[in-house]
């Protein structure tokens, strides 16, 4: 009788069976998304452990996130029927270097109990090394090198192994001032996350006796989504595999998305030939999503030049097709994603309830999360934020937030300790100690402190002018918190303006600081749907206090780059709108490479999704106010027409994406929606033809849409619009293409039909 096979066998098929089994010389495991590289990799160390080939402690198996790391743990307890104790050198990158780092810190100057710097320590120190240089700060900011000496360690150069071509960064004295942070890290004990990696790479190309141990040590290797490793990682695990050579890396080209961090997809093109003798395993069947989901994927990554290429399938046929929605603007699309998840997670027709555990939205860009954490706030809809702070708990969102709480109330000393040196004005911890004594020994707040400080002459100089100014500035602003109806949105742009905050980012040349200043603007934009400053800040302060319990049956909301590797079995990708996805930034910065990166990334989006996936985008978004007409992103014209349904929001009879165009800054939209093959899907003539059937005196529901309508045919007396200048209203009258719409705030106005859209009853 033949034995049963192993349980870490069972339901693998041929090709992964052969990368777990596989166990000698240096694998390859290169296959598309969901085919199961990463549950290969851990039957693999099950095998390893069950075949007595190595110890817990002998495997070195490299994951991508913690996380990752101890979901993998107890997949291998699992597939071996008996907890796995140790796997003590299972992390990522970072974490399993630290604790090489640890054994031998002396070798490279340190102590093992070295510090690891945040971001923001590390920038005070160069700032103090910038500065005993005798560089202008200011012309030459501190995180700008932050950036250079991160970018030279991702490629394991040391200051002396900086190469030529680079010596004209940073004033010419940027490899000078690499060594002087280096030195200075050394003399406080302390690395930073680069350090990590080349210190240990440093020691081990110094000291062979050490390395000789560690290969000797790791009898088997294993590393999770390679195709994202920088030249540093690369060179730490051929140093390492040199060995035994029993490596086995997975990964997706076509996944390939950090390389603005300095990942470099080459490593696995070049696996092969460091590794001569390689075995290349090839999966090519999908597991995770359904075949629409799947061809959706995979017609939009095909217009990537330069790939491996790899054909890909699943068993899993019919379902539904991707379901692609415009929306009016950013807000309608977070409501109706809102009310989305909560009917899904009722459960409708004949779909089984999904629960929220099992739904993610996946933005491009983290500002984009605000919109949903407002709305799902407001309903109560539970949700988590993941990798990362929620919106309103980042720190330029908090410094203006402190801005507005000092401008409703002055005497609120937390708000006004926060940012009263933010930006710098001279005021350090001396003033500052000043100011609360002062208003300590009179009773009051340190506003009416930094007054008296102000009086009675005991600050001098620079410090009291800026205090002065901050001081009036805040005076000022309250006076016009207390005018009924101000406007809270100008009031709002003025503080950051006068105060000096935004120019504090906009003179900020590090990489966070464009993504900061897009979140003041998106805060700016929040506070539209409120009346005035106080009426925001108490919404806030509840979004911060929904911190539900762990375990919770929640939404996910995370970052697509966060997302890599996971699977929901319902997924929402918003905002895909030129500009925004694909980014502007990247694009500039990097061209073609940076759109391929960016369609990647589009690609990880879709294939997170196992049953239903929905690309949304909006016409509309305000910045600052001002309404900015977007296009539907690029991406969207590439998905194949026939694996995406396109969906027209309910309640909106006879108009759409199809309707002939009228002026407007949504007629650019409709071009191209025009144009695009994906609108001809059968599925969304369907529904248009469905549409039109419908009695248009029927009352309305929702209110997304998008684009111009044809209005004489659309619209009856007494429907409720929505104008974008105007706000709400209620058709009075129809006169040819021209609306008359008794607005609820702007009055009586004639409009073109064309630039209304309808709205809730
Ligand atoms: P990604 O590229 O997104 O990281 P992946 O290739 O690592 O994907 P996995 O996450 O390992 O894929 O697997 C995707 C899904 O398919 C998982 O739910 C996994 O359990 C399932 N799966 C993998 N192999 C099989 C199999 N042989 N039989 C049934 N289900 C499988
Ligand atoms: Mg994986």
């Amino acid at each position: 009788m033949a034995a049963r096979p192993a349980p870490y066998l069972e339901g693998l098929n041929p090709a992964q069976r052969e990368a777990v089994e596989a166990l000698d010389g240096p694998v390859l495991m290169l296959a598309g998304a969901g085919t199961g590289k990463t549950r290969a990799l851990t039957a693999r160390i099950a095998h390893i452990l069950a075949q007595g080939r190595a110890r817990e402690g002998e495997i070195l198996a490299v994951t991508f996130t913690n996380k990752a790391a101890r979901e993998m743990k107890e997949r291998v307890g699992q597939l071996m029927r008996q907890p796995v104790e140790g796997m003590p050198w299972m992390g990522t990158f970072h974490s399993i270097c630290a604790k090489i780092l640890r054994r031998h810190a002396e070798m490279v100057g340190l102590k093992s109990s070295f510090a690891i710097l945040d971001t923001d320590d590390q920038i005070r120190l160069l700032k103090q090394v910038i500065t005993a240089a005798n560089i202008d700060e200011k012309r030459w900011p501190a995180r700008q090198l932050a950036g250079l000496i991160d970018h030279w360690k991702n490629r394991a150069w040391r200051p002396e192994q900086v190469p030529a071509a680079e010596a004209g960064a940073f004033n010419h004295r940027g490899s000078e001032l690499y060594a002087a942070y280096q030195a200075r890290l050394v003399t406080l004990n302390a690395v930073d996350f680069g350090d990590l990696l080349l210190h240990v790479v440093t020691i081990f190309q110094k000291n062979p006796d050490i390395l000789t141990r560690y290969q000797q040590k790791f009898r088997f290797i294993l590393v999770d989504e390679y195709q994202d490793t920088n030249v540093a990682q690369y060179l730490w695990l051929r140093l390492l595999a040199a060995g035994h050579r029993n490596i086995c890396c997975v990964g997706d080209d076509d996944q390939s998305i950090y390389g603005w961090r300095g990942a470099e997809v080459g490593n696995i093109l070049r696996f092969e030939k460091d590794f001569p003798g390689a075995r290349v395993i090839r999966l090519e069947q999908n597991y995770r999503s359904t075949e629409h989901i799947l061809g959706a994927a995979s017609g939009l990554i095909a217009a990537n030049a330069g790939r491996l290429g790899k054909s890909l399938w699943t068993e899993s046929t019919g379902g539904q097709k991707v379901r692609l929605i415009g929306h009016w603007d950013g807000e309608e699309e977070a409501r109706w994603i809102g009310e989305e998840i909560e009917s899904l997670a009722r459960g409708r027709g004949e779909m089984d309830p999904v629960r929220l555990n099992d739904q993610a939205i996946l933005v491009r860009a983290s500002h984009q999360m605000r919109a949903f954490e407002d709305r799902f706030m407001t309903i109560g809809l539970p949700y988590r934020v993941v990798g990362g702070p929620r919106f309103y708990e980042r720190l330029e969102i908090r410094d203006a937030m402190a801005y507005f709480r000092l401008a409703v109330s002055p005497a609120d000393d937390l708000a006004f300790e926060r940012v009263v040196n933010t930006p710098k004005r001279g005021l350090g911890d001396k003033a500052q100690q000043l100011i609360q004594s002062t208003a300590r020994a009179a009773g009051t707040s340190l506003f009416e402190g930094a007054r008296a400080v102000i009086e009675n002459g005991a600050l001098g100089g620079k410090g009291a002018r800026n205090l002065r100014e901050f001081l009036s500035g805040i005076e000022r602003w309250h006076a016009q918190t207390l005018r009924p109806g101000y406007d809270h949105i100008r009031l709002a742009e003025t503080i950051l303006d006068e105060s000096g905050y935004t120019a504090m980012w906009q003179n900020d040349k590090t990489p966070e600081a464009p993504g900061r200043l897009d979140n003041l603007k998106e805060l700016v934009k929040a506070l539209e749907g409120f009346e005035n400053l106080q009426g925001f800040l108490e919404h806030v302060a509840l979004v911060m206090d929904n911190d539900a319990e762990e375990g919770e049956d929640k939404v996910t909301i995370m970052t697509l780059h966060a997302a890599k590797g996971l699977e929901f079995p319902v997924v929402f990708l918003p905002g895909w709108e030129d500009g925004l996805f694909p980014s502007q930034r990247s694009m500039d910065e990097n061209g073609l490479k940076g759109l391929e990166e960016e369609r990647r990334l589009a690609y990880v989006g879709i294939t997170r999704a196992e049953r239903l996936c929905t690309i949304s985008f909006a016409g509309n978004r305000r910045v600052y106010g001002q309404w900015q007409s977007q296009m539907p992103s690029r991406f969207i014209d590439e998905l194949p027409a026939e694996h995406v349904e396109v969906l027209t929001p309910p309640g909106l009879y006879g108009g759409g994406y199809g309707a002939a165009s009228t002026a407007g800054t949504a007629s650019g939209i409709e071009e191209r929606a025009a144009r695009s093959d994906a609108y001809n899907s059968p599925g969304w003539r369907r529904l248009q033809e469905r549409a039109q059937t419908r009695p248009t005196s029927q009352p309305r529901e929702a209110r997304n849409v998008i684009i111009d309508l044809d209005a004489s045919s659309v619209f009856t007396l007494g429907d409720r619009v929505f104008h974008r200048k105007f706000g709400y209203g209620t058709v009075e009258a129809i006169e040819g293409d021209k609306l008359v719409v008794a607005f609820d705030k702007a009055g009586t106005k004639h409009v073109v039909a064309g630039y209304v859209v309808a709205a809730a009853a």
